[in-house]
């Protein structure tokens, strides 16, 4: 209850400025009878917890006073922040009803119900008032729909809001969550074409190539599968744990094994231990094993890092006939410390996990999950 003499503020603040124009004294003495009695009134029902009420007489005290409408704003949002939302939403609605103020505060008033709606899970009422926002070309309108709609998995939605309205979607992490929703309705309707419109997106994405990819290479169109992929990997190449398996055995079934090797070349330098691991799996084949454990001992000089590590004990092991047991066995440790380490991890909120997730179960940002980095990474 004590937080509702917030509203004295803008009481007090109309009051100062009408007895500040000396040239209108008794008139402001008349106004502030007004104010003090309907003060007074909302007041009382307050006190005697006829709330709603209380907030409608309060709450038209700002027709005489239309700048304390931040005053009411705080006191609503404070009522949001402590979960008592049916108050907020009746700040912000009485808000809407008063006729002084003007077309932007009125906006603002509209994003400020909505989001106590969509807290409330009154979702429908929410995208009711965000929709009359966009021809104002209201971005905030925009972020707050989309999050409804990816509440709510009503990809078809999204993906027609931006199609609408694509240049209200400015932020990189506005486009990626597009790019997603794309992703989403094309498996939700099997049809793949769907997820080509997000690669004419203005941003860097990861998963419609590697939906592309994957859908080619299930049904068995190998050179397809390895066009995505391959741009995947020059474009993203700490990705290239999720499907460099997959990628290398297009590559094997157009028997065009060399093909994937100079990719792998090309990359050695630029990606993860994955790549680095699979450059020496190559020097191997060729027979330039010593070569192999230079390189990828100097390499985890650089960037110390456990799995390579692991493959490193494996090929001294192979080199080593009368320690092999002894090195296999360290190696077998070391399997097993990987083994408990977590393959993904949100770069914005640092959830880890064994499964790749594309928007993160903790955080909700798209595409924020990526292959582990680091001692413990890939
Ligand atoms: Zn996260």
């Amino acid at each position: 209850m004590i937080e509702l003499l917030f509203l004295l503020l803008p009481i007090a603040a109309g009051y100062g400025w009408i007895m500040g124009r000396n040239s209108a004294k008794s008139q402001a003495h008349i106004i502030n009878r007004q104010i003090t009695s309907q003060y007074s009134k909302g007041l009382k029902f307050l006190l005697d917890r006829e709330e709603d009420q209380g907030l409608e007489h309060l709450i038209n005290l700002l027709e005489v006073s239309a700048d304390s409408v931040e005053h009411y704003l705080t006191l609503a949002t404070m009522f949001r922040r402590r979960g008592e939302l049916d108050r907020a939403i009746k700040i912000h609605e009485l808000l809407l009803k008063q006729p002084s103020l003007d077309a932007a505060t009125l906006e603002n008033i509209v994003i400020e119900l909505a989001e106590d709606y969509i807290m409330a899970g009154l979702f429908d009422s929410a995208e009711h008032h965000l929709l009359k926002l966009l021809s104002h070309g209201n971005c905030r309108a925009i972020e707050l729909l989309f999050g409804i709609y990816q509440q709510t998995s009503d990809w078809q939605k999204g993906v027609s809001l931006y199609e609408s309205y694509p240049k209200l979607f400015i932020k990189s992490q506005q486009k990626i969550a597009v790019a997603n929703f794309y992703c989403e309705l094309a498996l939700e309707k099997q049809n793949t074409k769907i997820i080509k419109k997000s690669l004419n997106l203005d941003q860097l994405v990861v998963r419609p190539l590697f939906e592309l990819g994957k859908s080619a290479h299930n049904r068995g169109d190998y050179v397809k599968a390895i066009s995505y992929w391959r741009d995947l990997l020059i474009q993203s190449p700490f990705y290239a744990p999720i499907f460099i398996y997959e990628l290398e055995q297009c590559y094997q079934q157009l028997n065009l094994l060399s093909d994937f090797e100079k990719l792998i070349v090309a990359e050695v330098n630029r990606g993860g231990v994955m790549i680095k691991i699979r450059y020496c799996k190559f020097l191997i084949e060729s027979e330039q094993t010593e070569e192999a454990i230079l390189f990828l001992s100097q390499s985890l000089q650089k960037h110390p890092n456990i799995r390579g590590f692991s493959y490193l004990l494996e090929l001294v092991a192979s080199k080593n006939s009368d320690i092999n047991d002894l090195i296999s066995k360290l190696n077998q440790l070391v399997q097993s410390y990987i083994a408990t380490k977590s393959e993904f991890q949100c770069k914005h909120c640092g959830f880890t996990s064994h499964t790749l997730y594309w928007s993160c179960p903790s955080c909700k940002h798209w595409e924020s999950i990526v292959p582990s980095r680091g001692l413990d990474g890939f």
